[in-house]
């Protein structure tokens, strides 16, 4: 039977039901981030208990949270927000992208540093028993700098050990392949990867390629009417669709500000996939079958630990 790892404890792959495979419940970005805009924060409990809440109302089971360790990552106070609501939650091992990397991680060896994401997958993190679900690497803006090369080797060895899964934050949906390539030279079981934010940069032809080398393509900017409007999501959806992808397409909404979050009196929250998006993909041509492998089972299989 495939397992899921959540906070909660491990939960089988066929239980995880409705799932948003990249969202932000509490964090705490580094002063770097802050200063580009105080907006990222997160660190309302209740507003993320009542953000929660409103998913579950509409439909949603599982979340998968993105904090990672160097943007203020909470293991107890998920573990508060889980036990408040009735909704899977998901947390993570390892780090965002270098310009948010304490002086530690630039300085750790790649052994160090799969040696931190391995035991926190077996024993927990922060000194506590909650076991991440999965670990996360990242890239620059088209480039991967050398302590961003560095944590995707550590992730790589990190999943090959304990057959934990991979988001891999892309800057602007740039080197997604090339992280691929990083990840297949220490010997990744693609088809456990997820190219994050790849919707940013709306290339088909790029996410097609990914998906053909056998990962995950994971879109998360619906409703970001602010880069593009969503027809364009849609359109590459069906595109990949078309192409024979619907088994590697993962669709969240990232709504990681307090601007798009409603329980801070922002908007469209985390309503906005269950309640507009998905009625307006069925509305362009998508069928039920097509929003269950994307919302339940591409999260189920690419969740399992291998
Ligand atoms: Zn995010």
């Amino acid at each position: 039977m495939k397992k899921i790892q959540t906070i909660n404890g491990l939960v089988d792959a066929e239980d995880l039901g409705f799932t948003y495979t990249h969202e932000h419940l509490i964090c705490y970005p580094p002063a770097v981030a802050m200063k580009d805009d105080p907006d990222f924060e997160l660190p309302h409990e209740d507003k993320a208990i009542e953000e929660l809440k409103m998913f579950k109302k509409a439909g949603g089971n599982t979340l998968v949270e993105g904090t990672a360790i160097d943007y203020g990552r909470s293991p107890e106070a998920l573990k508060r927000i889980a036990d408040a609501v009735d909704v899977n939650i998901v947390f993570l091992t390892g780090f965002n992208k270098g310009r948010f990397y304490p002086n530690w991680v630039i300085k750790a060896e790649i052994e160090e540093l799969k040696e931190l994401m391995v035991d926190e997958l077996r024993n927990g993190a922060d000194n506590t028993n909650l076991k991440p679900g999965y670990i996360k690497c990242g890239s620059w803006y088209n480039v991967i700098l050398p302590e961003e090369e560095k944590v995707t080797r550590a992730a790589a060895r990190a999943h090959k050990e304990t057959g934990a899964p991979i988001w891999v934050h892309t800057e602007a949906g740039t080197m997604g392949l090339e992280q691929l390539y990083i990840l297949e030279d220490e010997g990744a079981d693609l088809s456990k990867v997820c190219i994050g934010h790849s919707d940013r940069n709306a290339d088909l032809w790029y996410h097609k390629k990914m998906a053909e080398r056998g990962a995950y393509v994971g879109y998360d900017g619906p409703s970001k009417v602010k880069y593009y409007p969503d027809s364009v999501r849609v359109e590459l959806i069906k595109g990949m669709l078309e192409a024979g992808y619907r088994d590697r397409l993962l669709i969240s909404g990232d709504m990681g500000r307090k601007s798009y979050l409603k329980s801070y009196g922002g908007g469209p929250g985390f309503e906005y996939i269950l309640k507009k998006f998905i009625p307006r993909l069925l509305d362009e041509g998508l069928d039920e079958e097509d929003i269950k492998a994307i919302w339940k089972e591409n999260p189920a299989d690419w969740l399992s630990f291998k």
